[in-house]
């Protein structure tokens, strides 16, 4: 991850486009299924990606002072 997140992509999904289950980082808890929520790709690594939490994702923007997205 970049280690100022600047060129981190970040990603929505909306609930209709999520459909597996995924673990945050952020909180270790699971962001089901037709949750909206973010993907974000450090650096625009596609196979670094990991799924957060809408909530989760905007508390580290803002703690990192960026945008969530
Ligand atoms: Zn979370």
């Amino acid at each position: 991850m970049g280690a100022d997140g600047l060129n981190d992509e970040v990603r929505v999904v909306q609930p209709g486009a999520a459909r597996k289950r995924y673990l945050c980082p952020a909180c270790d808890g699971f962001i089901e299924p037709g949750v909206f929520h973010y993907v974000v790709l450090p650096d625009g690594i596609v196979d670094l990606r990991r799924h957060w939490h809408r909530g989760c994702w905007e508390r580290e923007a803002h703690r990192r002072g960026i945008s969530p997205w």
